[in-house]
């Protein structure tokens, strides 16, 4: 495909805010083990590069995917990895199936705030014996008068100590494990969400990884994205977003790898 104007444009400015924003931060950011998720989505939210392709209507461009890619293979020049997997997961990881299925009102709720940057947002899929095999995941959400009430824990939680909302999948039913899973906006703030520790990783170091726990966590039955036991399929369809933000952000940071490597054993 042939870029337009506005493809560059992009490509242009966000090259410019990571080098102002970013990336005289990073080694700092690497050092401690976490970044100030909302101070920076807040900025890049006001510049509207957490919503390019969500619709207009909840304050995203609207655009189509080509322009979130140019986006996403940009965020390459970012000199660590935690920082731009971040950016993914609010993004590319924890709202897409939010803007895609979900209700309006679940949608001003959740999805404006993250795309203005105002809120964090974090993707509760994996758990201790649960990441390739999506459909094994026992954390349960069971329905009691107008709440789910939800048990079991996740693991690998990226923006998890940092992060205002959950796109948590549980188990909403006993039937067949592709049949009885569905996707919940869970507010971490919400009591018996229990964030147990910050995991301490050999890299993505400045992205902050949790385990986090949920003991009779009650939200209302009004919080679930789109229809009760389709949760596994609109996981599988948010996975593909997940695996080209993961195709295109790594791009040009080989690039760079390839171009570093050869500056310096050319010294
Ligand atoms: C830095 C980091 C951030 C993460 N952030 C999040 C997040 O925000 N939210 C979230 O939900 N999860 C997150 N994850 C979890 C991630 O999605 C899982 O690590 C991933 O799904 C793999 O699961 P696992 O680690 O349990 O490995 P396993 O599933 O146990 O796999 C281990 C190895 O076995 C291989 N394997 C597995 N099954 C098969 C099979 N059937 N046949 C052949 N080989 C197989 C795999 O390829 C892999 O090499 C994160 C992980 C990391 C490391």
């Amino acid at each position: 495909m042939e870029f337009t104007q506005e493809h560059e444009g992009i490509r242009r400015n966000v090259k410019k805010f990571i080098e102002a924003e970013i990336n005289p931060h990073v080694d700092a950011w690497e050092e401690v083990g976490i970044f100030p998720a909302h101070e920076l989505f807040k900025k890049m939210g006001d510049q509207g590069y957490l919503g390019i392709n969500k619709p207009t209507k909840y304050g995203g461009m609207g655009l189509d995917y080509s322009y979130q890619m140019v986006f996403l293979e940009t965020l390459g020049h970012i000199r660590c990895g935690g920082v731009p997997m971040a950016i993914g997961v609010q993004t590319d990881m924890a709202t897409p199936a939010l803007s895609r299925f979900g209700s309006e009102e679940l949608c001003k709720e959740f999805l404006v705030p993250s795309i203005k940057g105002d809120y964090v947002a974090c993707l509760g899929v994996s758990e201790v014996g649960a990441g390739s095999d999506v459909a094994s995941i026992k954390t349960t959400a069971k329905k009691d008068g107008g709440d789910y009430v939800i048990n079991g824990g996740k693991m690998w939680t990226t923006s998890g100590t940092q992060a205002d909302w959950m796109c948590l999948l549980a188990n909403t039913s006993e039937g067949p494990a592709h049949k009885n899973k569905s996707l919940i906006c869970l507010p971490m703030k919400t009591k018996g969400v229990q964030i147990a520790r910050k995991l301490d990783k050999l890299g993505m170091r400045s992205s902050d990884t949790a385990q986090i726990f949920f003991e009779d966590v009650r939200v209302p039955q009004r919080f679930l994205i789109g229809k009760e036991g389709e949760g596994f399929t609109y996981q599988m369809l948010q996975f593909q977003e997940e695996r080209l933000y993961a195709a295109a952000a790594g791009l040009v940071a080989k690039e760079r790898m390839i171009d570093d490597t050869i500056e310096y054993t050319g010294q």
